[in-house]
């Protein structure tokens, strides 16, 4: 039980980072053991749920053209196209029905690893009061790290979920892990 190991507190809030069908083995561009964040995060998303604390759910969200595809040069495979079923979040994910989506991907000239990258997202969560971050989800080593980094420089706390988050190569999540804590991110 997530109670047993930690305590909300007001001001916090959950954000989970990219946990879409794509991101999955046998999706389009799959994150090893990328599923097996979904229990863990289940765990997370219904203890904030019942402290009442607000859990927020970030997605991939690309055009066909998207510059992150190699076949526009980027490095990645054709992932995550708008209003496919490899964009929608894993279908085991506990998604709260008044849980806040961020949308980021959509640009035509750049891509956008972090939650925070040109989403407002950092003006919101001041205006709702929240100071503490916990993150969980895919990938470590790209857009959950570039997540936390932004949130910390944002002046948030953050709270990784060790256990809710896996990383394209394992190590890259090595480095990314390295590099979260550098700035002041706890692992959990
Ligand atoms: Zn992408």
């Amino acid at each position: 039980m997530i109670e047993q190991v930690f305590s909300f507190q007001s001001g916090d809030a959950l954000l989970i980072i990219d946990v879409q069908v794509d991101f999955c083995p046998g999706g389009a561009l799959p994150i090893a053991e990328g599923d097996q964040v979904v229990p863990v995060l289940n765990q997370w998303i219904d203890a904030a749920s019942q402290a009442g604390i607000p859990v927020y759910l970030s997605r991939d969200w690309h055009p066909k053209h998207h510059p992150s595809f190699a076949e526009e040069g980027g490095p990645w495979p054709v992932h995550c196209l708008q209003d496919t079923p490899g964009a929608a979040f894993h279908p085991g994910l506990h998604k709260p029905p008044e849980a806040e989506i961020i949308t980021k991907g959509t640009r035509f000239d750049q891509d956008q690893n972090s939650a925070f990258d040109q989403t407002g997202l950092a003006v919101h969560l001041r205006k709702a009061g929240i100071r503490r971050l916990i993150v969980g989800g895919l990938a470590e080593d790209v857009c959950v790290l570039a997540t936390v980094l932004d949130a910390r420089a944002e002046g948030f706390a953050v709270s990784v979920i060790a256990a809710g988050t896996r990383p394209v190569t394992p190590a890259g999540g090595a480095s990314a892990r390295q590099k979260m804590t550098t700035a002041g991110a706890e692992l959990l």
